[in-house]
């Protein structure tokens, strides 16, 4: 498989060849066609075997193809990380993969003022990475809605149980539309894992590399 096999637009196909990606990997190569039917996607993937851009890629072809009419507060794909390091990480493959696309990226965690955050959610964005306590924060401030947001990715969704994040998870389920789109990405399918699968995810396709 190639990146010109992919689906994906002129403009995600230069900005790959610009930041060194020869050919999609694996993981890549086998999440990008099912994201992009949106169907949701149950994948096995550790750090290093480029699971950001695959999903960051096509969430990013279907903003290109349908951009958003921003509403305040209202983060069309919401990316929820464990910690604030992945969170900053993930924000940054978005600027990068987004190329010359007017695409808004907004970033919510803990340990930081809240205000920058309230800010650039109230001007409207495209995509929110945000870890689960700040988030619930903002939700509770009416300064993060979710009511609209059709697609949720749960990154690194082993550590997020790890560390406790599983309640705050349930309630953030709670403020999602039923019939959105989602991803989780973990890195090994633990009994856990298939059980917080079986609660989140819509009859999902499963990807092992
Ligand atoms: P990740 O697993 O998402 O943390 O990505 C690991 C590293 O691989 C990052 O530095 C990416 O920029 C890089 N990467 C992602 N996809 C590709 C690709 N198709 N070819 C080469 N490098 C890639």
């Amino acid at each position: 498989v190639r990146f010109d096999n992919l689906g994906l637009s002129e403009n995600l196909q230069k900005t790959v060849t610009k930041n060194g990606y020869s050919d999609p990997t694996p993981v890549q190569a086998q999440a990008i066609p099912i994201i992009q039917q949106g169907k949701d996607l149950l994948a096995a993937a550790q750090t290093g075997t480029g699971k950001t851009a695959a999903f960051v890629l096509p969430l990013l072809n279907e903003i290109e193809k349908d951009p958003t009419d921003y509403q305040p507060c209202s983060p069309r794909v919401l990316i929820l990380t464990p910690t604030r390091e992945l969170a900053a990480q993930v924000a940054e493959n978005i600027e990068m993969l987004k190329g010359n696309l007017p695409v808004r990226v907004a970033l919510a965690y803990g340990g930081v003022g809240i205000n920058p955050q309230k800010k650039a959610l109230a001007k409207g964005t495209d995509f929110l990475v945000a870890t689960p306590g700040r988030l619930l924060d903002l939700i509770g401030q009416r300064m993060a809605k979710l009511s609209s947001t059709h697609t949720l990715v749960l990154d690194e969704a082993d550590r997020m149980l790890d560390m406790g994040f599983l309640p705050d998870l349930k309630r953030i389920m709670k403020f999602l539309p039923e019939d959105r789109q989602t991803l989780l990405f973990s890195a090994t399918f633990s009994p856990e894992i298939k059980k917080l699968s079986l609660q989140f995810l819509n009859n999902p396709e499963s990807v092992e590399v």
